[in-house]
């Protein structure tokens, strides 16, 4: 979908803003949740296949006004992306990688025939939210405000082609710390009834449909005492894909780390290409390609793997006690944390919080 470039937009401010009070701020921000509470305000973006990109604007946070025939309603043309806001001890609010966002984004826009956000609108959607709501980044330990932008077909009609009426949001909602009380090892569930994306698919782009696909087997998850669901490849159902919101990494005793490349079913997580950087620093060697699911069994149970982590923004990084499937179960929950695991996860957040240098450049000031 080509549109009339417009690299830049002007943003107009509600006249009306409705913010709540200093105090029903603070309560909220106490104790956040992750994904309960959502800011004051909200941008908003509409585009027309005639119009491109247009009216860009930060309006009071409420319900989207959709004819009961908006075809994301009937056909789930939609993406979305998901980041976070950092305060730094001085107060700065700063962002980790939004250009990794607006990529993607984009990438998830081509796979779902939306039209494409340029990354500087996409990157000021994010100023203004922050703009008209920087009191909603939280100054906690190990808190932030979460980001989601998302694009929806809104055009009403029945009938399977792309839109050509589309709106994209901003919302954001404080999030505090995932692990209250240190973190612990989560159990996983491998699916083998269920796939997640196959070979020319959508698994590589972020829709609400790969999520939607994935609630039951994260139901079965649940129901044997697993935090998230392991998929395997469609295809074979012998190789790793990923979970059902974050990406995964085994380390070996020899200090070896593996993680499956991006094969087109995957994700391309932010979180996941940090933290192979972060190991690459250290000297260590990260292979990205194929991995079995016997590979990781068995490694496991012979103590060859050492550790097992799972990444994404929300978490950061998780480790994985244990891997449990029909009949079988590797690994131990009780066990503690791996040292690199929570070695990585320690400077990938003193790096997001400003707590150490950013020697990569991944920070974004808002
Ligand atoms: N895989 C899936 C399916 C996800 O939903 C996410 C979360 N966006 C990730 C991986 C991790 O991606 P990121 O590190 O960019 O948050």
């Amino acid at each position: 979908i080509t549109t009339p470039a417009a690299d830049r937009l002007t943003f107009s401010r509600t006249d009306a803003p409705s913010p709540r009070s200093d105090a029903e701020r603070a309560e909220i921000l106490a104790d956040p949740g992750f994904g309960k509470h959502f800011t004051d305000h909200m941008v908003a973006i509409d585009w027309t296949i005639d119009g491109g990109w247009h009216d860009a604007r930060v309006q009071p946070y409420g319900p989207l006004l959709l004819d009961p025939a908006a075809s994301v309603l009937h056909y789930a043309q939609e993406i979305f992306e998901g980041l976070k806001a950092y305060r730094h001890a001085d107060g700065s609010i700063w962002t980790f990688r939004p250009e990794k966002n607006a990529e993607r984004l984009q990438r998830s826009a081509r796979r779902l025939a939306l039209p494409e956000l340029p990354t500087p609108v996409f990157l000021d959607s994010i100023r203004e939210i922050i703009a008209a709501d920087g009191a909603w980044v939280p100054s906690g330990e190990d808190q932030s405000l979460y980001l989601r932008p998302f694009m929806i077909a809104n055009e009403s009609f029945l009938g399977v082609r792309a839109a050509q009426r589309v709106g994209y949001y901003v919302i954001a909602s404080p999030a505090g710390a995932y692990f209250t009380g240190g973190v612990k090892p989560v159990s996983i569930w491998l699916s083998t009834e269920f796939s997640r994306a196959g070979k020319g698919g959508t698994g590589a782009a972020k829709t609400g449909g790969n999520y939607a696909a994935s609630l039951l087997p994260q139901n079965e998850a649940a129901a044997n005492g697993c935090a998230q669901v392991l998929f395997l490849d469609a295809a074979t159902g012998t190789r790793v894909d990923e979970l059902g919101g974050m990406n995964v990494f085994l380390v070996y005793r020899d200090g070896r780390v593996v993680t499956p490349e991006l094969s087109g079913t995957i994700l391309e997580g932010v979180t996941r290409e940090s933290v192979i950087q972060l190991v690459r620093d250290r000297g260590l060697e990260v292979e990205e390609r194929e991995v079995f699911i016997d590979e990781w069994r068995e490694g496991v149970a012979s103590g060859e793997i050492s550790e097992v982590f799972a990444c994404g923004t929300a978490a950061v990084i998780t480790p994985i006690g244990e891997l449990k499937g029909a009949g079988f179960s590797v690994g131990d929950p009780g066990a503690p944390a791996g040292e690199l695991t929570m070695s990585i996860r320690g400077e990938l957040t003193d790096i997001q919080y400003g707590r150490v240098a950013d020697r990569h450049g991944w920070l974004t000031r808002l």
